[in-house]
């Protein structure tokens, strides 16, 4: 049996449990002090930990795989497999100062002091660009150090940069980009790689499914050719006959970010009644 370790509750959590449900791997996730589940229908078990104990878990082999932030990935430094990136919980770090403080460049902070839950990240990001600073670990509300004299700057997660905002900071460099990533034990065995093998094929699926679309379109048969060019889906259009003497119904799938700029040339190709339709699973 597979132990995959994903988040109690936060930023993770929601995500990584949708992620295995729509890989149609069932497991009771709604009761909140629950640590661990085991599925009723795949062989994993899940472990429902904090995120920055997942990754030393992971090497330890305590759970077989676990899905946490790039960034916590990095900050641990621990020995397990970067898997995949999953497309979620996209965030960055970065460097803000009051938002007074004139700012030149990361030199800015030479001799000064910096807030932050990520000293590695941050002690790698200082040293390449080779300054000294007073590095102050908390791990909590690091937006506040500023304000109450325990820092000049902060080094922190940003998503939309309102909590900094209404701490009367401004993000002047992003150090690091981090999304959602399944990691895996570096040593799995052979029946573990394999139902990890499975558990990815699952995950493509979702993956591919989501950025794709189904498209149905009426469009004169004597266009086909054209709109086919912009849609060729995964092998060929499907194109059945309409009532209508000359016309026909085209079948397609198309990428999420062709989508816009597609639908004008295949409009202006002749076609109408276009109709876009979100797709569950897409195996290739
Ligand atoms: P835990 O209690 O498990 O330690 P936490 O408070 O450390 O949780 P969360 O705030 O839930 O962590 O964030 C988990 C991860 O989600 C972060 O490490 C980061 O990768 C990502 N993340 C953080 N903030 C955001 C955000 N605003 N938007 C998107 N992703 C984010
Ligand atoms: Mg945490």
């Amino acid at each position: 049996m597979l132990r995959i370790a994903i988040q109690k509750s936060g930023r993770l959590s929601d995500d990584s449990i949708k992620l295995f449900k729509e890989c149609g791997i069932q497991f009771d996730s709604s009761s909140s002090g629950k640590l661990k589940s085991i599925s009723a229908n795949f062989p994993a078990e899940f472990l429902f930990l904090r995120d920055d104990d997942i990754p030393g878990y992971v090497e330890d082999g305590v759970a077989d795989l676990g899905i946490v932030g790039e960034n916590v990935y990095t900050e641990t430094g621990r020995e397990v497999t970067v898997v995949h990136k999953l497309g979620f919980s996209k965030c960055r770090l970065s460097l803000a100062v009051p938002r007074g403080t004139q700012w030149n460049g990361v030199q800015d902070l030479q001799g000064r002091g910096i807030a932050t839950s990520y000293p590695r990240i941050l002690g790698n990001y200082l040293k390449e660009n080779g300054v000294e600073a007073d590095i102050h670990e908390i791990s909590g509300s690091v937006e506040i150090a500023p304000s109450i004299g325990l820092a000049d700057a902060v080094c922190d997660i940003v998503s939309s940069g309102s909590t900094l905002l209404s701490n009367g900071l401004k993000e002047v460099e992003v150090i690091y980009r981090s999304e959602a990533i399944l990691i895996a034990a570096p040593n799995l065995s052979e029946e573990k790689a394999l139902l990890l093998d499975k558990i990815m094929f699952r995950i493509k699926a979702v993956q591919a499914a989501q950025n794709h679309k189904y498209i149905l379109l009426n469009c004169p048969a004597a266009s086909v050719n054209e709109i086919m060019q912009y849609i060729p889906g995964m092998k060929a259009p499907t194109v059945l006959p309409l009532v209508t003497e000359g016309w026909v119904s085209l079948h397609s799938v198309i990428n999420e970010n062709d989508f816009w700029s597609n639908i004008e040339k295949i409009r202006e190709a002749g076609a109408e009644g276009i109709l876009i339709i979100p797709i569950e699973k897409m195996i290739r």
